[in-house]
């Protein structure tokens, strides 16, 4: 992410510091993370927004499609910058969760969306997850 306050003002998002920081962490991440530890990182950095705060912005972040959620099968929610959209594989055992190139797969979703479109429906967003075990795990 380039210029955080830049892209607030194009996502008509108000720029607060703790919003800032939200994203400043999530970029400099890059991967996947849960709120905990969202909320670890951003006591490192003095920031100690409530629960409930945090959640909220969480949740406008989603909204605004510039976060995206992975929630795994033990309703665990993961979360990361949605640079660029893509899907995960997720490990059983050890829960790590792996970013995929799913390029060609899009296509395909796209034309059952355009479909779904057709027949009246309208789509918000898709959810793909590929579940199974990691090659540490495996071996
Ligand atoms: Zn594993
Ligand atoms: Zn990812
Ligand atoms: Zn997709």
């Amino acid at each position: 992410m380039k210029n955080i306050s830049e892209f607030l003002r194009e996502k008509k998002l108000k720029k607060t510091p703790l919003r800032v920081a939200i994203l400043e962490i999530f970029s400099s991440i890059q991967k996947p993370i849960t709120i905990s530890y969202l909320e670890k990182i951003l006591h490192q950095h003095q920031f100690s927004p409530n629960q409930t705060s945090l959640y909220r912005q969480i949740e406008t972040l989603v909204q605004h499609n510039i976060v995206q959620s992975i929630i795994l099968k033990n309703s665990t929610a993961y979360y990361e910058l949605q640079a660029h959209h893509h899907h995960h594989f997720i490990c059983e055992k050890c829960h790590i969760i792996t970013c995929l190139d799913t390029q060609d797969l899009e296509q395909t979703l796209h034309s059952v969306e355009k479909k779904l479109i057709e027949q009246g429906m309208s789509i918000s967003s898709h959810q793909v997850s590929f579940h199974g075990k990691c090659k540490t795990c495996t071996f």
